[in-house]
């Protein structure tokens, strides 16, 4: 296990240019080290190396100041003897504000099916209030996941179920696909460890035919956009995660063979107008299989996610899978909401108006609803476009496609919709 350091943190913050004033950094990590001190991780290292792992993954997704630096001081209040106050006092009110936000999240001692309602609440709300909090959340979650085997089995495989249920599944709303993937991929490890071996022996198997094939793929691809004049940046094989293809193939039913995007082909080019000369370019030269070119360019999903998908039939038959984006697209499907602090100029603080209209109908909702009727409705908003949840509760509503919370609260309860 690698301990990530200070120096790695401030490296993280180099690397991206991020607007950071190292000199407030480097106060909150000596706050953190010393308000840590004496303090051990289950897995026994020095506990400041996880607010430092925490705040490490923020810079990568390109968070702003006042989030990295929470990061550093996240645990702080809950688990020393400086005050929030003091943070406040330190560091100002927007990272105190954070921080608190954070802690907040974490107090949750409820249990069973209370404690999920009362948990996802409390997501909502804190989504609502700065979706940065989440962030937080996200980042502290993925590193405890990652040391996740110090703990005993049944705290493992609470954290783990909630991951799944709650974090990994809000990811994906809020077009994290990156952070989503990772979230579901050591969630699944941690609860059902033989089967993701086996998903690792799977893929590990597969991939160097898969791979071989598809790079004979890429460079006539490569040489044919070169040929049209089209210009492109990047193209790679992208695997497919241990748990999504699990899914496919336990909950889906599908046989290995029916995968055909156990590596897909992902095209990252400069325009718009690039990604639609690529479809083209790839449709004249390759049958296309009926019924899979999506335009979500046009018609983005409802995460923001944008890309053009198509699969055309190989020279030999077999289907291969592609995806057509432009970089900006493509940071938006890798890090959905959290992405626009990166575009978006300084001060900005609210993401595009289609995430902020979905996270106040929720944080609106929420107040009304019953804790069984969140859970229901949590459910069925954040899980529409999924196959399956590991969820406790069991009732099936059925609502049209597309529907959205609202349509679930006329359904419940009329004086709600
Ligand atoms: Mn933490």
């Amino acid at each position: 296990m690698n301990l990530v350091t200070f120096d790695d943190v401030k490296q993280a913050i180099r690397e991206r240019k991020l607007a950071v004033d190292l000199d407030i950094l480097q106060l909150a990590y000596e706050l953190a080290k010393e308000a840590h001190e004496g303090q051990l991780r289950s897995t026994g290292e020095p506990y400041i190396h996880h607010p430092l792992a925490t705040a490490k993954t923020l810079a990568e997704w390109r968070l702003d100041q006042p989030t990295i630096i929470a990061g550093i001081l996240h645990d702080v209040p809950e688990d020393t003897n400086v005050s929030l106050e003091e943070i406040h006092r330190l560091f100002g009110a927007e990272v105190a504000k954070l921080v608190q936000g954070v802690t907040k999240l974490g107090r949750l001692k409820y249990r069973g099916l209370e404690r999920y309602s009362e948990n996802l609440r409390k997501m909502f709300v804190a989504m609502a209030d700065d979706v940065r909090t989440v962030f937080i959340k996200f980042a502290d979650r993925l590193h405890n996941l990652s040391t996740l085997q110090a703990l005993p089995m049944v705290k493992q495989q609470r954290i783990a179920t909630e991951t799944l249920e709650i974090y990994a599944a809000i990811a994906d709303r809020l077009g994290m696909g990156e952070i989503k993937d990772q979230l579901e991929d050591l969630a699944f490890k941690a609860l059902r460890p033989e089967e993701y071996q086996q998903m690792e022996q799977l893929l590990a198997e597969q991939a160097p035919k898969l791979e071989q094939k598809l790079l004979a793929f890429q460079l006539s691809l490569k040489s044919l956009l070169k040929e049209n004049n089209v210009s492109f940046l990047e193209l790679y094989g992208r695997h497919k995660h241990n748990y999504s293809v699990w899914k496919k193939l336990t909950v889906k039913g599908k046989q290995l063979t029916q995968i055909h995007d156990l590596i897909a082909l992902r095209v990252i080019v400069p325009s718009v107008e690039d990604c639609y000369q690529t479809l083209a370019v790839v449709h004249r030269q390759w049958t296309p299989v009926p019924g899979r070119a999506k335009d979500y360019i046009a018609r983005p999903k409802d995460n923001g996610y944008q890309s053009l998908h198509t699969a055309v039939f190989d020279n030999d038959g077999t289907v291969v899978e592609i995806q057509i984006r432009t970089s900006e697209m493509h940071e938006q499907a890798e890090y959905g909401i959290a992405a626009h602090w990166h575009y978006k100029e300084k001060g900005a603080k609210r993401a595009d108006n289609k995430h902020t209209a979905w996270l106040q109908e929720i944080a609106e909702l929420q107040k009304r609803l019953t804790d069984d009727d969140l859970l229901t409705a949590a459910k069925l908003e954040l899980f529409k476009n999924r196959i399956f949840a590991l969820t406790p509760h069991g009732d099936v509503i059925d609502l049209p496609d597309g529907a959205t919370i609202i349509d679930f609260a006329y359904h419940v309860h009329t004086d709600i919709g």
